[in-house]
């Protein structure tokens, strides 16, 4: 079965961007605003039966609590 349309795949190149961060934006949990840089970023709650809640923080709340976005995370 033969596929007639032209269909071109397309001609992006992969190298034009190492990190692709998709500009959404979301709640930020800790200046308690929306951000266009938030992030999702996973705490680790000992002690509690949920054990991850997960937040979004913005850029200059990672910076000022050390948080680490779930997609930087190993
Ligand atoms: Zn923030």
């Amino acid at each position: 079965m033969a596929e007639t349309t032209q269909t071109s795949p397309p001609t992006e190149s992969p190298t034009a961007s190492a990190q692709l961060v998709p500009r959404s934006w979301a709640y930020c949990a800790w200046h308690k605003g929306m951000s266009d840089t938030a992030r999702l970023v996973q705490i680790e709650d000992a002690g509690s039966n949920v054990g991850v809640r997960r937040l979004f923080a913005c850029e200059s709340c990672r910076d000022v609590h050390h948080l680490v976005p779930v997609a930087d995370q190993p």
